[in-house]
């Protein structure tokens, strides 16, 4: 078998599926009829969304000069919330399709993508696409790329994946430089987990790369880092659809179902080894990814407890970069206190929960963890800003720092600086990437960095500019615990940390949202910014005999029935106790822009 494995590697939205698509129809991989758009964004969600949220690996077959070859190509995300699903698929392979939209030129994630495949030691073949639109500055992007490779010589194709003007090219250069993967099937059997999903049939189905040995349908393997040994009850390729062969050969990339229904037991970056052989050296792994914001989740009913813990477990099979322990609180029952890798990461966290596993919850506003020194106490690490102690109890507060860099067309420097400025961002260095492109580092707290600077970003360069970040460590700040109280009483879950000189102002622009977002009660509500008991701003929510459900039009009645319900309910008890019902998706709109 002449193999070569490769994965496609760009900043969002470049063209990667797309080109994915053209290669497809090229190898003749599905038929006419069944192709469409990004075909192998097959979630709902990522359809919807129109990004790639998964990796997806899929078999080829091409010839070229009279020899056949295999082509096993891995789709990747391009957002930074998913790039541990990239740097994990690098592992997987040989070689990387470096793909630059020439109409945007090179990016921040071009160069993160850059720099990981360089650390496989992967071949590069990098490609311009989009040269069909008539803003594609090819010349210009073709430098800014030979900047980022300069050990790189060869040709930089030209293609458009839409059209699919090039693409022939681009597999003729994958079979002639992308070198086949070193071949040791007499070896005992080990094999790299790299992703993984969780089938009620088949149990466990892990994604793998055989590097030595071969594996076949009923052969004992053995897991290593969970000590589990099974039977495979299935082994096939991806075409993309799971496609049963019964074995696989070293070099290659398919699947293994295992049968498990224990999701815990599989875990991606595990060496598979045969079950008989003792020692077996496990491959090189992954690291896993330090969380960079938390959020707690609670079923909304508390029966549901069992079931949110399972669909954790579950995702985490296919979303490894998920991490999560128990909690509890008083109002809520129990739940999850869950580390994510930025805000999109969460939303795509919450909708799968919800359309993938049925399941309705609530989501905390997120927030980065913070160290905080109690007087004459210990320092505590604490992933709640409602459970930050007061001013007079604590000596400092440290919070999480990250080297930022954003690349962007010279023009919007300034626009881009005065963003910079409000968030307290160290300046620490330039660079030039070719004549108009700049990339500029700082040093920044996470903490505005994570949640709505990339907005902000974007607005101040026209789209233009592109971000990417790394946690450098902990800093102490001047900050401030800001309280939000809703009708007297603290909202703990809209606790949140700032800077002593933004409270007032950010407090007042919080009390505005809420204003908006919580519906309209039968009495006043008064909303109210506070910092250690002090309060700093005020609101007020006016009295309305609305009905609740005004607000939805059309829509689902029995959704309807059940928000009635709960309105007599909660009117039954508020009228008591003058409470009011929070929506839950406040939670996360609040610090939304
Ligand atoms: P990905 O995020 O890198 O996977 O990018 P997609 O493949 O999803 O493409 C992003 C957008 O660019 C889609 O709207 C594509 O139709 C469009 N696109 C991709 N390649 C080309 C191209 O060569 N020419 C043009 N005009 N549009 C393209
Ligand atoms: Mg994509």
């Amino acid at each position: 078998m002449n193999i070569r494995n490769f994965v496609i590697i760009a900043h969002i939205d470049h063209g990667k599926s797309t080109l994915a698509d053209r290669l497809l129809e090229v190898t003749g991989t599905i038929e006419k009829r069944k192709m469409q758009e990004q075909v192998l964004d097959a979630m709902d969600l990522e359809r919807e969304r129109g990004i790639t949220i998964k990796m997806q690996p899929v078999r080829m077959k091409y010839s070229a000069n009279g020899v056949d070859y295999v082509l096993n190509l891995i789709d990747t995300p391009g957002h930074i919330d998913f790039t541990y699903e990239v740097s994990r698929s690098l592992a997987a392979v040989e070689g990387a399709i470096l793909l630059v939209d020439a109409t945007q030129g090179v990016q921040a994630q071009t160069v993160g993508n850059v720099s990981l495949a360089k650390k496989e030691g992967l071949v590069i073949i990098p490609v311009l696409n989009k040269i069909d639109l008539k803003e594609a500055r090819v010349e210009d992007t073709e430098k800014e790329i030979r900047a980022l490779l300069p050990e790189y010589s060869g040709p930089i194709l030209r293609i458009s994946a839409k059209t699919g003007e090039g693409v022939p090219e681009v597999l003729d250069m994958i079979v002639q430089t992308v070198p086949p993967p070193e071949l040791a099937p007499e070896k005992p059997l080990r094999a790299l987990i790299f992703d993984s999903k969780f089938d009620s049939f088949k149990g466990v189905i892990a994604y793998v790369r055989i590097v030595d040995g071969n594996v076949a349908e009923g052969q004992k393997i053995r897991l290593q880092a969970s000590d589990t040994s099974l039977d495979i009850l299935e082994a096939g390729h991806f075409i993309p659809a799971l496609s049963r062969t019964r074995a696989l050969a070293s070099g290659e990339i398919g699947y293994i179902a295992t049968g498990l229904k224990e999701p815990g037991k599989v875990r991606v970056g595990d060496t598979i080894g045969d079950a008989k052989s003792q020692n077996v050296e496990p491959l090189s792994g992954y690291t896993e990814p330090q969380p960079m914001i938390f959020a707690s989740i609670y079923p909304e009913d508390a029966d549901d407890f069992d079931n949110l813990k399972d669909a954790l477990l579950k995702l985490k099979l296919n979303d490894p970069s998920l991490s999560f322990e128990i909690e509890s609180s008083e109002s809520l029952g129990r739940g999850f206190r869950v580390g994510f890798l930025g805000m999109l990461h969460i939303e795509i966290v919450r909708e799968r929960l919800t359309r993938e596993y049925n399941l309705e919850l609530i989501f905390s506003t997120p927030s980065v963890s913070y160290r905080v020194k109690r007087s004459g106490g210990e320092i505590e690490t604490i992933h709640a800003p409602s459970e930050i102690p007061d001013g007079h109890m604590r000596d400092w507060i440290e919070e999480p720092w990250v080297r930022l860099e954003i690349i962007t067309p010279k023009k919007f420097l300034g626009n881009i600086m005065k963003i910079l400025e409000r968030i307290s961002g160290v300046y620490t260095g330039t660079e030039y990437l070719g004549e108009d492109r700049i990339l500029l580092s700082y040093e920044a707290p996470l903490r505005s960095i994570v949640v709505d600077f990339y907005d902000y970003l974007k607005s101040a360069s026209e789209g233009y500019a592109s971000m990417s970040y790394e946690l450098i460590g902990f800093r102490q700040g001047d900050l401030e615990r800001l309280d939000i109280l809703v009708a007297g009483k603290k909202v703990n879950a809209l606790s949140q940390v700032l800077e002593k000189k933004h409270a007032y102002d950010e407090g007042k622009k919080i009390l505005e949202k809420l204003k908006e977002l919580i519906p309209r009660q039968l009495f006043m509500v008064a909303l109210q910014a506070s910092i250690d008991g002090r309060i700093i701003a005020r609101e007020n929510i006016a009295a309305a005999a609305k009905n609740v459900t005004q607000h939805m039009y059309g829509g689902d009645r029995t959704r309807k029935m059940k928000l009635w319900k709960k309105q007599k309910e909660g009117k039954k008890r508020m009228q008591s106790e003058g409470e009011v019902d929070i929506p839950h998706d406040v939670y996360l709109k609040v610090f939304q822009k």
